[in-house]
């Protein structure tokens, strides 16, 4: 049995943890790195408990013990010498980490959505390669499902929650504070993805992730409260394939750090007679008026992504801190959108000034609305 050495950039996060306990419940699978962005606690507490050879921290707050690296330089040390790197840091940050994984050719498992919506024209080599594995649940799913697959199929349907909002009218949604907003029926996770959800902001990401991992198969998005369909693909024939379960990030993680071949431990044993009824509906584009926004930008491609996710981190933010509506969120997105100039991305430099840009333009218009 070959040891396989995992750097997990973003520990401390809901991913990270996750990661964590099952690399330390496999032998197969040794802790390289833990790097994170400031949450020095808890990195001290992990690096104690797992043991990995490197602990960093990008930016931490207050004095740190000598060894623990810290810096923006140590991202490079946490990433050479792994032999799988996942990537669960939060946000457009972990776009650099992507890349170097390309650069050095290390196998990426990646849970860092806006590395592929914002940068995924950077990211073609290791693509090409079949070098990104998704963490994501439904991307998971869908690699799960075509790896069988030798005919081609007709199409990709991602499954969506319909997160917090779904049960709320469109009057209610507009003005929903973060206490409502942050409780997810289905999925525990950290608090930006779940507002993401219930802007299904996150599912649009899904749609442009999936336009990088599976070219060329249509993607359709289908409402499905319960999340045990974690997806599906539609077949030649017209039927379909999916991967059904209780929603538990440790499933795909696992499958990410195991690939492609190793394997793979029993971690649920839950039963369909648990599962009680399957429903599916159509997505309502008035409760959820940033999808469609979010979508069209990966169509139009060049900067587009790359600016309506950082009008959405700010959007977002500004909401958490309880600074404006959770209706604002969609309509500070669309305006940023409209007073952009994009360009073709052909660096992280480019990406990063677009980004930085669309931060400034978003921050003015929050403060307008506070
Ligand atoms: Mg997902």
């Amino acid at each position: 049995m070959s040891i396989r050495r995992v750097a997990v950039l973003g520990s401390t996060g809901s991913i990270g943890k996750q990661a964590l306990e099952i690399i330390e419940a496999r032998p197969d699978l040794e802790l390289h790195s833990i790097l994170c962005l400031r949450n020095i606690d808890l990195l001290r507490q992990q690096k104690k408990k797992y043991l990995p050879s490197i602990s960093a921290v990008v930016s931490p707050e207050g004095d740190i013990p000598p060894d623990i690296i810290k810096g923006t330089g140590v991202l490079d040390q946490a990433v050479e010498g792994a032999d799988i790197v996942l990537n669960a840091i939060v946000g457009s940050a972990g776009l650099r980490a992507s890349i170097l994984c390309q650069e050095l050719d290390i196998p990426l498992a990646l849970a860092n959505k806006e590395s592929l919506v914002i940068g995924g024209k950077l990211l073609r080599d290791h693509l090409k390669a079949g070098k990104v594995i998704p963490v994501d649940s439904e991307h998971s799913t869908i690699e799960r499902c075509l790896q069988s697959e030798k005919r081609p199929v007709r199409g990709i349907t991602l499954t969506a929650s319909g997160g917090s909002v779904l049960l709320m009218s469109v009057d209610e949604i507009r003005t929903a504070g973060p206490e409502r907003i942050l409780k997810h029926p289905t999925w525990d996770m950290g608090a930006r993805i779940t507002v993401d959800s219930a802007t299904m902001v996150n599912k649009a990401y899904e749609v442009i992730e999936a336009g990088w991992l599976f070219e060329n198969i249509p993607v359709e998005v289908v409402i499905h409260p319960q999340s045990i369909v974690h997806s599906f693909i539609r077949l030649e024939d017209g039927s379909w394939k999916a991967l059904l379960g209780q929603p538990d990030m440790k499933i795909p993680l696992q499958y990410a750090m195991q690939w492609p071949d190793r394997e793979l431990d029993v971690l649920a044993d839950d039963k369909p007679v648990n599962w009680g009824a399957l429903t599916f509906m159509g997505m309502n584009g008035e409760k959820y008026p940033a999808f469609s926004i979010v979508v069209q930008t990966g169509i139009d491609g060049e900067t587009f992504p790359a600016v309506a996710n950082a009008a959405d981190e700010v959007a977002v933010q500004a909401f958490l801190e309880g600074r404006i509506l959770f209706g604002n969120i969609a309509e500070i997105i669309d305006e940023v959108l409209t007073l952009h100039q994009s360009y073709s991305v052909g660096s992280l430099e480019d990406v990063l000034e677009a980004d930085l840009n669309a931060r400034a333009v978003a921050s003015g218009i929050v403060s307008k609305l506070c």
